[in-house]
């Protein structure tokens, strides 16, 4: 007698989801063998390639929710039109570190001979750790194909976009594909002034561009006062290059908490960055010497001035990022973008189309490679693993800025704080001391740290911290604040001695 086979789910999502998408219910209990993992034989002609879960961007976003889609049986596939890795390996956060990490070996050196170390002819070779660098992110871009494939996940190396077919489908290199789900992890690329706004722009580069170079570049002028742009000012002094740094307004990072915002800005200064306050590009000229920066200074009350900035190797611009979205043909699907071209998506990372999701910096919302990777995981727990309410908490996300020294921030700002809870229920605790590393070392730099808090029972509703350290201190700290911690539950925390993490729990 013939048994029949059971409707298949996926494990914990309920049948009808999977009958809803059209496709032939099929089990999906564990991971699936080899053979029918993948897509595998192509479609009879003229018909698309169908998946499950279809991902566009193989960045920390649409890698992450693929990977954890696959787990849970979903046939799924990546399109990707660049290197693996998106953003944060390939242009971001790991190239990035490597080069933050060589640029504190350069303050240290400075240190070397109060520490009482001969260190006579140091010489520094940008190309050597170019090259070291460049081989690193390679053989991470290796390594992510590979778990790609482990996983079974199907690679598609191209651009997608969308066509204007009633149920969504995407078209790479010619070749149609199909699923009921489909994520859109596009990310985001650097901004750069039109020449026609700014004539000569084009003739800067940007982040992307700065993991480029060559040689570092003997002068450089950086724009723009968020992370990046400190990030890449702060690499470039420490290595040598003289460095400016153009900012709109007086301070940089001006969303963080204002201690944040004016610390950081002198320490730039005091590291040898020249700030140039209330500053715009007019112009840019190529000359015999390098580029010649037109700057238009507009302080408050003063009428403007022009000044130049001569000879410059490299100008580059970090005025900010726009998301991929102008390629897909998202006008095909009707999706809502924000007034940026970001796609909006709800708590649940839902676009206004059913079936379409996006998750990371193409939604324009706390643009960090971990926030891309728990949106994607969690969207696809939700589509996959049947977690009805599987969706990401935006709040108290830990940030890290790689300045020098570095900056670690979590929850609210007290300009947020006061806001949020008004002025008679809103405490904060800060301090400021030279670290104890700088006890013997001519070069200092300082720590500031904040505590934010709220209500009578003084919870700590934001941890704002700059100095040695602050980069690794975090994380540790984000778990305390993200469970609620009380100003009393630090303060009963002994003391680690001598760090300066400890004066953390013992402000007053
Ligand atoms: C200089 C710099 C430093 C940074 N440092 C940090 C840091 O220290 N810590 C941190 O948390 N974050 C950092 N970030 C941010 C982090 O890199 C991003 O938040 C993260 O990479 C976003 O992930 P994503 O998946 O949204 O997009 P991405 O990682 O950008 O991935 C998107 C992918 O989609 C691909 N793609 C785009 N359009 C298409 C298409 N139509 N078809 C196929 N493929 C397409 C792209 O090629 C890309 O690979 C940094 C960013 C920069 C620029």
């Amino acid at each position: 007698m013939a048994v029949p086979v059971p409707p298949l789910i996926y494990r914990g999502l309920a049948a009808h989801r999977i009958l809803s998408t059209g496709l032939a219910p099929l089990v999906r209990r564990c991971p699936l063998p080899p053979s029918r993992a993948m897509a595998g034989a192509p479609p009879p002609a003229g018909r698309p390639l169908a998946f499950d879960y279809l991902v566009i961007g193989g960045g920390s976003g649409g890698l992450a929710s693929a990977r954890r889609a696959a787990e849970h049986g979903a046939r799924t596939a990546v399109v990707e039109s660049n290197k693996l890795g998106g953003t944060c390996v390939n242009v971001g956060c790991v190239p990035k570190k490597v080069m933050w990490n060589t640029a504190v070996h350069a303050e240290y050196i400075h240190d070397h001979a109060d520490y009482g170390f001969q260190t006579s002819d140091v010489k520094f070779n940008w190309r050597t750790i170019k090259e070291k660098r460049d081989a690193y992110v390679s053989q991470l871009n290796g390594i992510y194909q590979n778990n790609l494939n482990k996983a079974k996940i199907e690679t598609i190396n191209g651009h997608a976009t969308f066509t204007s077919d009633p149920e969504p489908m995407l078209v790479v290199n010619g070749k149609s594909y199909t699923a009921p789900h489909i994520l859109i992890a596009t990310g985001g690329r650097p901004s750069i002034p039109p020449d026609s706004e700014v004539p000569g722009a084009s003739l800067g580069i940007t982040s992307d561009g700065f993991f480029e170079l060559e040689e570092l570049p003997g002068r450089s002028v950086i724009v723009g006062a968020g992370y990046i742009a400190v990030e890449i000012a702060g690499i470039l002094s420490a290595l040598g290059s003289k460095a400016a740094l153009l900012i709109r307004q007086d301070k940089v990072l001006r969303t963080f908490d204002s201690m944040i915002s004016s610390h950081c800005t002198q320490e730039l200064e005091n590291a040898g960055i020249e700030v140039w306050r209330y500053s715009q590009v007019k112009s840019v000229t190529k000359t015999s010497g390098g580029l010649e920066v037109r700057v238009m200074c507009t302080a408050p009350g003063r009428k403007p001035t022009f000044k130049t900035i001569p000879d410059v190797d490299c100008l580059l611009w970090a005025i900010g990022r726009d998301p991929n979205t102008e390629e897909l043909n998202l006008d095909k699907l009707g999706l809502q973008l924000d007034e940026k071209g970001h796609i909006v998506v709800d708590d649940f990372q839902n676009t206004s189309r059913k079936g379409i999701y996006a998750v990371g910096d193409v939604c324009g919302r706390a643009l960090l490679t971990p926030v891309a990777i728990a949106a994607g995981r969690k969207l696809s727990q939700r589509l996959f693993e049947g977690q009805e309410d599987s969706k990401l908490d935006y709040s108290n996300i830990p940030t890290v800025v790689f300045s020098h020294p570095p900056i670690g921030t979590v929850g609210l700002t007290e300009e947020e704080a006061l806001v949020k809870y008004g002025k008679d229920n809103v405490k904060t605790f800060t301090t400021s001391f030279t670290p104890m590393y700088h006890a013997v070392t001519k070069r200092k730099t300082k720590c500031v740290m904040k505590l934010v808090c709220s209500g009578k029972e003084e919870k700590v509703v934001g941890l704002h911290m700059q100095g040695l350290g602050c980069d690794e201190m975090l994380q540790g700290f984000a778990v305390a604040v993200k469970m609620g911690a009380t100003k009393a539950d630090f303060d009963n925390t002994v003391a680690i001695h001598p760090t300066s993490s400890e004066e953390l729990v013992t402000l007053r």
